[in-house]
């Protein structure tokens, strides 16, 4: 009597705990494309596809992926969501964006030196405060979301409130963020510069409060080399090798004019990156945003050092800054993410950013297929960051960052995604009509974060 008594609540026990765990398993049915290299050098072997496939996820990690027959099977107590006929990618990575220029975004008629002057840097000023750069960063993290990114390199301003707001906002979702103060101390306005000392001591501080807690990752972030005396730049190399595991962002030869005005200020250098190789500053987890005027030698150097460029169309094409040369680079060896560079960027939708690339590289007559687009907006940014063995494709193990797209989110791309024979075709079309009205869902650690009304 006593020993059924204790069998009866044993099993009832075990099956309580069983269900509990398959409880926290999730499996999303879907079309699912990711990636596990290149598809310029791996070509078919580089992407999986599963036309009606699954994503099963637990604890914020991808347990696995596969065709839905398969896995309907093996997880048939895990919770299923049904996304048939929709598109399931990795989460979007932007590789280079400013928060605080969200909310200048489309600004007329200028190109770089004269746009950091009339519109950039009196916006900037207002980020010293946290409360407001709190709000601002709600603003854009919220941005982020309903494009479907879910991981960004993000300039902050001068002031250290800035990336505090963006830091704290990013942890509200426990997003895999990387972000830093601007360290600048010449060829700005007054209220808006630093010194060699306090922006030595204030992103160090930085470092020691944010780097590493949870997802989140710094990154040392020199504007760009007119913006800072030697003695700067010899700061910021200290600071990296004093904490190697941060990362490095800034500009480099976006604009022929910038680039007269490096030599001139950095005459003994060689060129515009040497600029930044001679103090430390270059390396596999340095990401240097444009890089559109690079010489080959530099690019050779780039290669060299694993060096990272940030590949930014909707920018470049704004200010007139002139045509990344993305097969060359990438030819170099060079690993090349894609980024939005608002606010000189003009949409935070990923897929409006792919589109531009595409036009970008047609006008040096050469073609970016609509696979290796969507390869360089999530492993081949994820590898840019080196960050490939946590993001940006769906390898067991991995942090479940994802979204969910429609494919024919509007009517004009529904009716043209209806004529599409080939995959191929259909991520042609997203890529060249969509934007945010095409994410339906966006997932960050495994939560969904936003959905479409
Ligand atoms: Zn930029």
């Amino acid at each position: 009597m006593r020993l059924t008594y204790l069998m009866g609540l044993w099993m009832a026990l075990s099956l309580f705990c069983s269900s509990q765990s398959m409880a926290a398993v999730k499996a999303y049915r879907a079309s699912i494309l990711h990636f596990v290299a290149d598809p310029a050098r791996y070509g078919d072997q580089a992407w999986q596809y599963f036309q009606d496939g699954a994503l099963v996820v637990e604890d914020g990690k991808v347990k696995e992926v596969g065709n839905h027959s398969d896995l309907w099977q093996k997880f048939r107590e895990a919770e299923w969501i049904d996304h048939s006929g929709r598109l399931i990618v990795p989460g979007f990575v932007d590789t280079h964006v400013h928060y605080p220029q969200t909310e200048m975004i489309a600004a007329y008629g200028e190109q770089l030196l004269e746009w950091l002057n009339t519109y950039t840097f009196p916006t900037e000023r207002k980020y010293k405060d946290y409360d407001y750069a709190r709000r601002q960063s709600r603003f854009f993290i919220d941005q982020l979301l309903r494009n479907g990114t879910t991981t960004a390199l993000v300039f902050g301003t001068v002031h250290p409130e800035s990336v505090d707001a963006l830091f704290d906002e990013a942890s509200r979702f426990n997003m895999r963020l990387i972000g830093g103060k601007v360290m600048m101390d010449r060829n700005a306005p007054d209220y808006l510069v630093d010194t060699p000392e306090t922006s030595y001591t204030e992103s160090k501080a930085l470092i020691q409060k944010w780097h590493g807690r949870n997802r989140l990752l710094y990154a040392i972030t020199p504007r760009f080399a007119p913006t800072s005396t030697p003695e700067q730049l010899t700061a910021a190399g200290k600071l990296k090798s004093e904490f190697p595991s941060t990362y490095v962002h800034t500009h480099v030869s976006e604009n022929p004019n910038e680039v007269a005005w490096v030599k001139s200020l950095f005459p003994e250098r060689s060129g515009y990156f040497d600029v930044y190789e001679h103090y430390g500053l270059a390396g596999d987890r340095s990401i240097f945003a444009h890089g559109v005027h690079l010489t080959d030698a530099e690019f050779d150097r780039m290669a060299a050092t694993r060096s990272s460029i940030a590949f930014c169309p909707t920018s470049n094409l704004f200010l007139g800054s002139g045509l990344f040369k993305l097969f060359p680079a990438m030819e170099k060896g060079i690993r090349v993410g894609m980024g939005t560079d608002v606010g000189a960027g003009t949409s935070f939708s990923m897929l409006q950013t792919m589109n531009e690339a595409y036009k970008v590289v047609q006008l040096q007559g050469q073609k970016l297929s609509s696979l290796q687009s969507f390869y360089l907006a999530t492993l081949g940014g994820a590898q840019s960051l080196g960050l490939d063995d946590k993001i940006g494709s769906f390898k067991t193990g991995n942090e479940a960052d994802f979204v969910v797209i429609n494919w024919g989110a509007t009517a004009l791309s529904k009716l043209r995604t209806r004529n599409s024979k080939t995959l191929q075709d259909k991520l042609f079309v997203l890529l060249t009509l969509g934007d945010d009205r095409h994410i339906f869902e966006t997932y960050v650690d495994g939560k969904r974060v936003y959905r479409a009304k």
